[in-house]
């Protein structure tokens, strides 16, 4: 988007890519459908030490703005939920549609190419590649993060940020699944592939509500990926495995219906059948629901929206979504993601400490920052 954006504007640009070929995480990313941009894209989306940072530029350049991108190219998309827009057929055509805007506008793309070292001097940056040595007025940084090393990811954004002076905030995975260990990993390890398609993950006073599943190291889903990113090792992470309804008065209404059911039959009506036999065996004793007092099916409910899991850790880099942190955002323009401290070089995307909730908004980022510093390097 930054080279779209330079190129436009009549800058000769050169994008160099170690890659073999262009927009890697593009293609893989949706399910193969590239959940483009969120129709209900803010600030507030996004984790940062500076949570104002991504105003400027998310205002500059919105989904609405990469909408009339894809349909330009006639590029057929939908909103799956929550704001979330997908192409209808592959990601393929949003690579395409860059790669043909990148042509569109006289940007060279070079892949297979990677970036060893750079070095500055007052005339400007030079760039030594696998094939020589390129010059330029100014470097656009947008090495991504750390996650997926298979796909190309490497530190190397974050190393030369540190070379030219800028600090980079403590980097770690998110958009992950979490892990869990000891006997907090053998009471849940055989409900693997068991979905709820509503729970609630909350830590602190965050909380996602989404789907969830139980895998065979630990949990994943959309509502344990997005609280992910805010969960650090040792804290408190709670479930509410019913959010939709009120449990308890659920749970006493069952009593008065169905009495001489059992509480693990009468449970498989509420949470997947495996789980609801788990807790019971587990947790609960499963009686017939006339031998509970009011009493105790209240505090039956009141423990099922406040469930305790004590995660060990995330499956990491090696299937995260998102790197959190990075390059820290006090050094650099909002307006522009130039550098203060070196005129010329910039910071787009994902390198940047900027990171997005699960569902459309890491690309926005990446477009709208892209395009910020598109317009002006
Ligand atoms: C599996 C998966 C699915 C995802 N799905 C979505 C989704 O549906 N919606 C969404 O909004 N976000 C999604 N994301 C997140 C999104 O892909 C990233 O946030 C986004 O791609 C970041 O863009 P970027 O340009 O900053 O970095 P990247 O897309 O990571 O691009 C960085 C590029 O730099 C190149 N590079 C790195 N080091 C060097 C070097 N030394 N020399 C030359 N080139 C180098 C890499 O090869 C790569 O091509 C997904 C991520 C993953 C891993």
């Amino acid at each position: 988007m930054c080279a779209i954006a330079a190129g436009r504007r009549g800058r000769r640009v050169l994008v160099l890519d170690h890659a073999n070929k262009a927009g890697k995480k593009i293609l893989m990313s949706g399910g193969g459908r590239c959940n483009f941009t969120n129709l209900g894209t803010t600030p507030a989306n996004y984790l940062s030490a500076n949570p104002h940072f991504a105003k400027s530029a998310l205002a500059r350049y919105t989904p609405w703005d990469f909408i009339a991108l894809v349909e330009k190219h006639h590029i057929a998309y939908h909103e799956k939920e929550l704001g979330q827009l997908f192409c209808d057929e592959s990601s393929k055509l949003i690579v395409r549609m860059l790669l043909g805007e990148c042509a569109a506008a006289g940007v060279d793309v070079h892949t297979s190419c990677a970036v060893e070292r750079v070095g500055h001097t007052a005339h400007g940056f030079h760039a030594h590649t696998a094939r020589g040595e390129v010059h330029a007025q100014s470097l656009v940084v947008a090495t991504g993060g750390l996650s997926i090393p298979s796909l190309g990811a490497t530190g190397f954004g974050y190393e030369l940020a540190r070379q030219f002076g800028h600090a980079v905030r403590p980097t770690r995975a998110g958009l992950v699944p979490l892990t869990l260990s000891g006997k907090h990993q053998e009471r849940y390890q055989d409900l693997a592939g068991v979905a709820l398609p509503q729970a609630e993950a909350r830590v602190g006073k965050r909380s996602f509500r989404a789907g969830l599943l139980f895998t065979h190291r630990g949990v994943s889903g959309p509502s344990i990926l997005q609280i992910s990113s805010y969960w650090q090792p040792g804290e408190d992470l709670r479930l509410d495995l019913a959010p939709e309804a009120d449990a308890g008065d659920w749970l006493c209404a069952q009593r008065a219906a169905r009495p001489a059911a059992e509480l693990k039959n009468v449970l498989a009506d509420l949470l997947p059948r495996r789980l609801a036999q788990r807790l019971c065996e587990r947790w609960f004793d499963s009686r017939p629901m006339r031998q509970y007092r009011e009493l105790e099916l209240r505090e039956l409910g009141r423990q099922l929206h406040d469930w305790p899991l004590v995660a060990s850790g995330t499956e990491g880099y090696r299937t995260a979504e998102v790197t959190l942190g990075g390059v820290d955002t006090d050094a650099l323009s909002s307006a522009t993601m130039q550098s203060r401290l070196v005129p010329g070089l910039y910071f787009i995307g994902e390198v940047v400490d900027v990171t997005g909730w699960l569902g459309g908004y890491n690309f926005q980022w990446a477009w709208a920052s892209g395009h910020a510093a598109g317009e002006v390097a």
